[in-house]
This record gives C-alpha cells, structure tokens and sequence, in this order.
C-alpha cells in the first residue's frame, strides 16, 4: 500500500537491532484518520470471509485492531500478557517470544470470547519473526475457532515469519512489506 510506504519513509525511524519506531502515527500516538485508510483496506482484502472477531494481542496491535473492526462491525479481542497461572482453567494459553523486549511470556484469552463458531481476523501492527502471530492463530487452534486470515500493518519480510506462517496455509495481507532496513541505507520495500 502506497501510502502506507509514503508514510513509513517519511515518518519512520530505524534503530540497531532491526527495530523501525513508527510512534508518530501507530506505536505510539496515533493518527486516527491514517489508520482508518488501512483499516478500510484491510476490510477490502478480507470482506467476503466473514469475520466475526478480530483478535489481536495487547498492546500496540489494539488500535489498528479495534480502527478495522468498525469496518467489520465486529468485537476485538485482545490477547493479554499474563504473568499468572490459569488454575481456573478458563483462559486459552499460549507463549510469545517478544521480538522488542527479547523476553518470553504467555499470553492468554477468557474462553468466554473465543470459540468454535468463530471467523477470526487477526490483526496486528508489526509481524517480525511470527512468533506474536503464531501465538494467536495457537489460541484460535485451541479454542475451536478457524483462522481467516491474518491482516497486518508491516511485514519485515526479510525476518521470515510471514513466510513461515504462510507456509502453513495461513492467508497473511501485509500492507508494507519491507526487503530490508538499514541505519545508514534506509528502508527498501518489496
Ligand atoms: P514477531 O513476533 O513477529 O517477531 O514480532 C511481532 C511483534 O513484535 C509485533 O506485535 C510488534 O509489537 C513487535 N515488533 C516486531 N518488530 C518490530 C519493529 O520493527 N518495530 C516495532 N515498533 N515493533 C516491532
């Protein structure tokens, strides 16, 4: 998406380890207006799939998210990062590896929102390694639930994660898809 990409070389920063900053408009503070036009373009991709849920994972993804789900005219549901035991037994589990803190945790959702019946669109900001993605489309697989497809704002493509989910049969939509990043060299897109 042109202008997604416009925006990204105009706005974004890139940091050592493979990190891009996009905090003026989706990490951060967020230009509402901006992230409407994806949210539309995203409903453009995945319209005909009926998606009842968009499931997202806490917390930069939740704005997009919830910006899309208008056009939806569905609820989102956002993973939680959990640093609890689920004794009660009523969340669905599953564990990220967070590309930007190098950390593990798990992350979870009440088994009250998510089950068998539902199309679910995820949606996230970012997709690096797979690993935040993988953990959601986990969290669908337990809970019955089929995964329509997986709709995100920027891929960096050279990470492998999208290619490693779609290898699974997963549909993944990106709207930038970075080829590769550089301090010195910048951003060159696919
Ligand atoms: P993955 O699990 O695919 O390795 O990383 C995806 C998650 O890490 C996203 O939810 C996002 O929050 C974060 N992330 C990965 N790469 C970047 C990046 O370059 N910039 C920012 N701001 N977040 C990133």
């Amino acid at each position: 998406m042109q202008l997604l990409e416009q925006k990204i070389c105009k706005e974004g920063k890139v940091f050592e380890g493979d990190v891009l900053k996009v905090d003026s408009f989706l990490n951060h503070q967020i230009d509402v207006g901006f992230l409407c036009r994806l949210g539309e373009e995203l409903h453009r991709l995945f319209a005909d799939c009926g998606v009842n849920k968009i499931l997202t994972i806490e917390a930069s993804g939740i704005g997009i998210a919830c910006i899309t789900a208008q056009f939806f005219h569905c609820p989102v549901l956002f993973a939680k990062k959990s640093k609890t035991v689920n004794i009660a037994g009523n969340l669905w589990t599953s564990r990220v590896h967070s590309y930007t803190h190098n950390t593990d945790h798990d992350v979870v959702v009440s088994k009250s929102y998510l089950g068998a019946g539902d199309r679910v669109l995820i949606i996230d900001d970012f997709l690096a390694n797979g690993s935040a993605l993988e953990a959601l489309i986990d969290l669908c697989r337990q809970a019955g639930a089929e995964v329509v497809g997986a709709g995100i704002a920027i891929e960096k493509v050279y990470q492998g994660g999208g290619e490693m989910i779609r290898r699974k049969g997963v549909r993944v939509e990106s709207l930038a898809r970075i080829a590769s990043m550089d301090t010195e060299k910048g951003i060159r897109f696919c």
